[in-house]
């Protein structure tokens, strides 16, 4: 059976939407990024039109590659500094020359609406409830509660361990609340295999299409597919869809599952980043 990630989004969308309007928030969310890298451009396009849809203000600046560190530095602290700005993204990749390390930890932590910032990589992991979550892997364990899967007790096997899925992922979920027994996979994992046949619970974020296969998992497992890659013209997941679907419990389509939702906990993280510095502004 398909998890509807879409559906699901749209449902967290319409509250997000409502609940602007109620309050007469204003939440705005600054986008950054470089002129010459044309996916960026598709997927702040994306953003930018869900922002919109919920009555999230965005505003988009596109950087000639030609930027150094120091300029874009400074266009970070005007952000942080700008009483408007509520959040802020810088879309990655960056030219070489730019340690993206060094941007994520210039953005202020108040603002860091990718949840990409050591102080809230830190709260994430004490499990401190205002933390900013990254946003796919906030979005994945929301749809595991929304769709009613315990991860309490659950051989959860995630492939991949980027800073921005896998990592943080496999901290929330090994959390006391989430409860489950994580085993995180990468490129230099052995028996593979063996480690997907256990799991109650799949989670592939590896960018290979169609890597898990029909008889790399077990009867009746849960799986959550988080790749997003072009084979012959066509999006397809890290996961062979058409044919792991008939062992599955659960699966989620690509596109339609993950990325939505993605999207969602953007909106969402946003109107938090906006109500933490009204909350931070009335204590001044
Ligand atoms: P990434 O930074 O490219 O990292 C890929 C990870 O996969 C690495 O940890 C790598 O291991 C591991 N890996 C690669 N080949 C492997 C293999 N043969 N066996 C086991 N592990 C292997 O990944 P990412 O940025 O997390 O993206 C992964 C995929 O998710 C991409 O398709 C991306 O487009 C998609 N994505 C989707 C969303 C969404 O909202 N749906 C969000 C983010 C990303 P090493 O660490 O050892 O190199």
């Amino acid at each position: 059976m398909d998890i509807n990630g879409r559906a699901i989004a749209q449902v967290i969308r319409t509250t997000l939407e409502t609940e602007i309007e109620k309050n007469k928030y204003t939440p705005t969310l600054a986008f950054f990024l470089m002129e010459d890298h044309a996916p960026s451009r598709v997927y702040v396009g994306m953003k930018q039109r869900a922002c919109q849809e919920v009555g999230i203000t965005s505003i988009k600046e596109e950087l000639p590659v030609s930027i150094t560190e120091k300029g874009l530095l400074e266009k970070i602290d005007n952000a942080n500094k700008d009483p408007v700005i509520d959040a802020i993204i810088v879309q990655m990749p960056l030219p070489d020359h730019i340690d993206s390390n060094k941007i994520i930890c210039a953005i202020d932590p108040i603002k860091d609406v990718d949840g990409f910032h050591p102080l809230n990589i830190g709260k994430m992991m004490i499990g401190d409830k205002n933390a900013l979550l990254p946003c796919t892997p906030h979005g994945i364990c929301k749809m595991l509660e929304i769709e009613n899967i315990s991860t309490t007790g659950k051989n959860v096997v995630i492939l991949g361990r980027s800073l921005i899925v896998g990592r943080p992922l496999a901290n929330l979920l090994s959390q006391k609340g989430k409860d489950a027994t994580v085993t995180l996979l990468h490129s230099r994992s052995q028996n593979l295999k063996s480690h997907l046949l256990n799991a109650d619970i799949v989670i592939s974020a590896i960018g290979i299409p169609h890597f898990v296969k029909e008889d790399m998992v077990k009867q009746g497992a849960v799986i959550i597919d988080v790749g997003m890659n072009h084979l012959e013209g066509k999006l397809v997941g890290d996961v062979d869809y058409t044919k792991v679907k008939k062992i599955a419990s659960k699966i989620t389509p690509v596109p339609g599952g993950v990325g939505p939702m993605t999207i969602a906990m953007l909106l969402q993280n946003t109107l938090q980043c906006h109500i933490q510095r009204l909350k931070s502004n009335l204590s001044l």
